[in-house]
Order: C-alpha cells, then structure tokens, then sequence
C-alpha cells in the first residue's frame, strides 16, 4: 500500500510526519501523521482514513499541544 508512484520515480517510505494541515484561513500543525513520503520530492501520501482522522484534528477545538507563530509574507521578486 502506498507504494505507488504518482510523479516522479521516487521511493515512498512509510514515516510519521509532520503536516501543516490547512483549512478555510487556518493552519494547524499536525505531529506524528503516518504518512508515505516520496524520498526525491517529499510528497506525502495519506490513506483516505488518516486524512479523515486529520481533518477532524484540524476542526477540533480542543487545547493545542504547541503553539507557534507563522509570519505570513507576499512574494516578491528580487530586483
Ligand atoms: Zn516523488
């Protein structure tokens, strides 16, 4: 499962990752996920199950673990 290969001839390798979930206008910083990650780009794979459990953790309002703050700036290009 999750060995498939999408865009690049990558290897995906089972991990606990870290995933910064985004909703609407929030973002919530999610610790532990068990991902597949692409070992060339990064990409990260989720079962339809843990992405669930994930989007459920991003609306909960329960007490975060951490705390962090997140600068948010516009691109621009170098001159
Ligand atoms: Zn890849």
């Amino acid at each position: 499962m999750l060995t498939e290969r999408y865009f690049c001839k990558g290897k995906v390798v089972q991990t606990k990752t870290k995933v910064d979930f985004r909703w609407g206008r929030k973002l919530k910083v999610i610790e532990n996920v068990p991902a597949g990650v692409c070992q060339q780009c990064g990409e990260k794979y989720f079962a339809s199950a843990v992405y669930k459990a994930m989007e459920k953790l991003a609306a909960s309002r329960a007490k975060p673990a951490a705390r962090v703050t997140v600068d948010v700036v516009r691109f621009k290009e170098a001159v």
